[in-house]
């Protein structure tokens, strides 16, 4: 889908997504259909700011057990969408200046909002797959199902060296 600047006000324009061929099924296996809502509001006659909402699940592995489990994606996105005026710069170039916040620049007055929420759910997946945060994972001695069974090595006494880790990991 594909909105021209000139359908858009300083109102808002609010449109619940209900089709998702846009979504990367390929990359991401779902598992209920995903839900999707956006507001497009006018800043000036070369910018529109895009805010969305998007929530799907997929199936995971845990890469602490190895498990496949469910896993439900919460995603909140804000775009500022501008015509660039020079025009050496290739259009849906895109660079990230804060979290959550994309500014893109375009070649023309209409921005492509499937390539932006196709965007949005490849970066919503997280890059650790967790089952719970209680998953004791596999012993890296033994290789036994901590959450099953009991580690026949005694390895799991010792701090593991990637428990700095959950000191750096993100949401
Ligand atoms: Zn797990
Ligand atoms: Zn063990």
């Amino acid at each position: 889908m594909e909105i021209a600047f000139s359908d858009v006000t300083e109102d808002g324009l609010s449109l619940t997504i209900d089709n998702d061929g846009w979504f990367p099924h390929e990359e991401i296996g779902l598992t209920a259909p995903v839900e999707c809502s956006i507001v497009v509001k006018k800043i000036d006659n070369d910018s529109v700011k895009v805010t969305g909402e998007m929530k799907y699940v997929t199936q995971s592995t845990c890469d602490k057990c190895c498990r496949d489990f469910e896993q439900q994606i919460n995603l909140d996105f804000n775009y500022d969408c501008t015509v660039r005026e020079d025009e050496t710069a290739s259009s849906q170039d895109s660079e990230c200046t804060e979290e959550n916040y994309e500014k893109l620049f375009l070649e023309g007055p209409v921005v492509d909002i499937d390539a932006i929420l196709r965007e949005q759910a490849i970066l919503g997946l997280p890059v650790r797959n967790i089952c719970s945060s209680s998953c004791l994972g596999l012993c890296l001695g033994c290789g036994a199902d901590l959450d099953a069974q009991k580690c026949q090595c005694g390895e799991q006494e010792k701090p593991s060296p990637f428990s700095v880790l959950k000191h750096l990991k993100g949401r």
